[in-house]
């Protein structure tokens, strides 16, 4: 393709403006009214932080020392997080749709709107033509709410969360492999680990504190073996980096099993006294020689050696992982075969030794445990089974048979739209069209409904399809509790009041729930009164918080579940003495062959494309791409791509590139960089409209889990334009960008 040079202007054009944004500003040295002790509003580590509060308005923060976990340290997020209070954007009032646009409402029309709708929908399709869809951002308590909500006062099976999109191959993953969904560890574990894998975790961007923990291990000797196909800031760190190609990664597991039963660093007494299942993983292992791995992993024979040799003969070691390897048609699959390292080892369940997910989300783990999956009941109970549904059908009060059954997960729920079956969606705190993948679809689902309510705090890039929206409320603006990635039950505080004529999101809901006849089961008058029947209704289920209280949580600084009674302390470490949470209290190993993923690359589309996330960006950036000190970091995407494929191609840093998949194109700024494998080019996904990676990504789902393959799919990259002159680094590329004019519809 013959390329040219833009003037900037065409550049611009083409690459499309910035969306309007909270300028960096000033440190606010005003005296607080209140400092107040809460947790930082953005991913799973859930740090602790102090707030400061001047005139109902938060102005910024302290750290907070005592909290064990970051012990006053923040990431780039959490020192600018308390900037969103203030934002110009912040929905005052809700929202009703007419023929110009959007139009002001008032909480009365806005509120007998929706429901006659929902009534109208469900009326002429059916119950289950309405749709729900909640977040994992969003505290326990709503978690909960939202669940039941959506099966008493909907009636639909459809509801589920965009945990879907993030944590849930290891939740399945886990519950296969030891009957319980958490991480196995406390962090404070971390350090006491003389060997730790790190496999598809870009730890250092994604969950920047918890790295401290991880050199903590290494001042302590540990090695760190990281699995990845880019070279991401902790594997610059590691002692032992494997490139892996793109979608193999359960292939590098059965190879470094391989070694390890070769050699004999298993514990056989383990595995015969609290396993089931090693025979077939034995065999299976067998045909994964280092040889035969590094053919289809990428990675040479002599590093998988390696790493078994690290890995293997250790006293004390840590397994953690993210969607590196869960974004997959078999991110299930990647899992358990990561856990069948570990539990070959015999190393989990004692201190120093075990495993954990890294939870994107603020509360990954909370989001995934109180009844807001299709497929789930508060307390992690099953909604197939006829117990489960008894027991929580007699908790709510009403008859079993009136309960809905399991219903669509996230992506379902989309295809559905698009399909035609489902009319009606509420959804809150979630941004499909961002964070689904291929959103031109996902754009044509939303303009077909024929009703969309949506509640959130900024008028997302989805809320601005809906024909109502909900002004609601912040982290900062309400209380509750969220639950860390490492299982930990933490409080969160109500600092100030919701801004205008904003609403508590709970209150929205059960004002709702009214509204459809339902009120006698949402009779709620603040938090910790649904938090108190949350936990009432796990009672004696798979994830029981039955003896947690706001008071006991305060105390503790986070209480770990299971906690079974008042008088029980929590348990920070699972499966001391080997004791698992299947009901014969053993664990399972898993064989699953390696498959390749559902796109591969071939001679039209010869180079694999994945997403992920940079270190001062938030999921879809509804938050941070308002945020402009964290925008400074990293305003725009790029594609990366390494200097070898870049130079086949012809493409110098900043050059605009094209990169095309099955499902769409986008134009963008090339960053070459050798941190990346050259078979492969990575996009972030923050970003919305003609700057959303998800334009390109593949829908295709893990069965099981029935998470998108985010991570790999095929792709074709081609020079569209020289790079102006003015754009020669990131920071002349922001500059140039912010002489556009502020938009709040400039992305779509
Ligand atoms: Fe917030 Fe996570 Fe950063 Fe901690 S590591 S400050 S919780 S974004």
């Amino acid at each position: 393709m013959a390329t040219l040079t833009l003037p900037e202007d065409s550049y611009r054009e083409l690459y499309g403006p910035t969306p309007s944004y909270m300028p960096s500003g000033g440190w606010d040295t005003r005296e607080p009214d209140k400092l107040v002790k809460t947790h930082c509003c953005f991913c799973g580590v859930q740090c602790g932080i102090q707030l400061k509060v001047k005139d109902n308005k938060v102005i910024g923060f302290e750290p907070w020392e005592e909290f064990p976990v970051n012990q006053g340290k923040l990431c780039p997020k959490g020192v600018k997080r308390y900037m969103q209070n203030e934002h110009p954007d912040r929905l005052l009032a809700p929202l009703i749709r007419n023929h110009e646009g959007f139009r002001d409402a008032t909480w009365y029309e806005a509120l007998r709107t929706t429901p006659k709708a929902i009534k109208d929908v469900q009326a002429t399709y059916g119950k289950d033509a309405f749709a729900f869809l909640g977040g994992a951002s969003m505290t326990n308590e709503k978690a909960y709410l939202n669940g039941k909500f959506s099966r008493i006062a909907l009636g639909t099976a459809n509801i589920d969360y965009n945990g879907r999109l993030c944590m849930v191959s290891a939740g399945a993953a886990n519950r296969m492999a030891f009957g319980v969904d958490r991480a196995a560890n406390p962090w404070s574990d971390i350090p006491l680990a003389k060997a730790i894998v790190l496999t598809g975790t870009n730890l250092a961007e994604c969950f920047p504190i918890l790295t401290d923990c991880v050199w903590r291990a290494r001042d302590n000797g540990a090695r760190i073996i990281v699995i990845d196909p880019r070279v991401t800031p902790i594997a610059r760190t590691a002692d032992l980096f494997l490139p892996v190609r793109p979608g193999r990664d359960s292939a590098l597991a059965h190879g470094i099993l391989h070694v390890m039963i070769e050699h004999g660093w298993i514990d056989e007494k383990f595995i015969a006294e609290h396993t089931h299942d090693f025979d077939k993983v034995r065999d299976l292992a067998k045909k994964y020689s280092p040889q035969v791995a590094e053919k289809i992993t990428g990675v040479p024979a002599k590093n998988i050696i390696k790493a078994a040799e690290i890995w293997g003969p250790v006293e004390t070691s840590m397994l953690l992982h993210a969607r590196g390897i869960e974004h997959h048609t078999k991110g299930v699959e990647n899992v358990l075969s990561y856990i069948n390292l570990v539990l070959a080892s015999g190393r989990i369940g004692k201190p120093g030794c075990g495993y954990g997910t890294i939870t994107g989300q603020g509360n990954g783990q909370g989001g995934r445990e109180h009844g807001q999956r299709c497929n789930q009941l508060p307390g992690g109970r099953d909604i197939n089974k006829p117990a489960d549904r008894q027991f929580i059908a007699d908790f709510w009060g009403i008859p079993e048979a009136e309960l809905p059954k399991q219903g669509l997960t996230a992506c379902e729920i989309i295809d559905a739209i698009e399909r035609g079956e489902i009319k009606g969606l509420l959804s809150i705190s979630f941004n499909p069209l961002v964070s689904i993948p291929d959103s031109n679809r996902t754009r044509a689902a939303l303009e077909k409904l024929e009703f969309f309510a949506c509640i959130d705090f900024f008028l997302s890039e989805t809320a601005r399809y809906a024909d109502v929206v909900f002004a609601g409320s912040l982290q900062e603006e309400d209380e509750g509790t969220v639950t860390t990635g490492e299982g930990r039950c933490v409080r969160l505080r109500n600092l100030v009041p919701p801004p205008g004529y904003a609403w508590l999101d709970w209150k929205i809901i059960c004002e709702l729930a009214d509204l459809l006849g339902k009120g006698q089961f949402f009779k709620y008058r603040k938090p910790e009164e649904i938090f108190t029947e949350l936990t009432a209704a796990s009672k004696g289920g798979p994830i029981d918080y039955r003896g947690m209280t706001y008071q006991k949580i305060e105390q503790n600084m986070g209480v770990f579940w299971p906690c079974p009674s008042r008088e029980h302390p929590g348990t920070p470490r699972l499966f001391e003495g080997g004791k698992f949470h299947h009901p014969d209290g053993k664990a399972k190993f898993h064989a699953y062959e390696y498959r390749p993923p559902a796109e591969d690359v071939d001679a039209e589309y010869p180079i694999f494309f994945t997403s992920g996330r940079v270190v001062s960006q938030y999921l879809s950036g509804t938050q941070t791409r308002r945020i402009g000190s964290l925008l400074d970091q990293y305003p725009e995407p790029l594609c990366e791509i390494h200097p070898l494929l870049a130079g086949k191609l012809g493409i110098k840093d900043r050059d605009l590139v094209k990169v095309t998949t099955r499902r769409g194109e986008m134009t963008l700024p090339a960053q070459v960089v050798k941190r990346i494998r050259p078979d492969r080019v990575f996009i972030p996904y923050h970003w919305a409209g003609k700057k959303a990676a998800n334009q390109l990504t593949n829908r295709a789902l893990d069965p099981i889990s029935k998470i998108p393959e985010y991570k790999v799919c095929a792709c074709r990259v081609e020079k569209v334009a020289e790079a102006p002159k003015a754009v020669t680094s990131l920071n002349g590329l922001h500059r140039l960008i912010a002489k556009t004019p502020n938009s709040r519809a400039s992305t779509m």
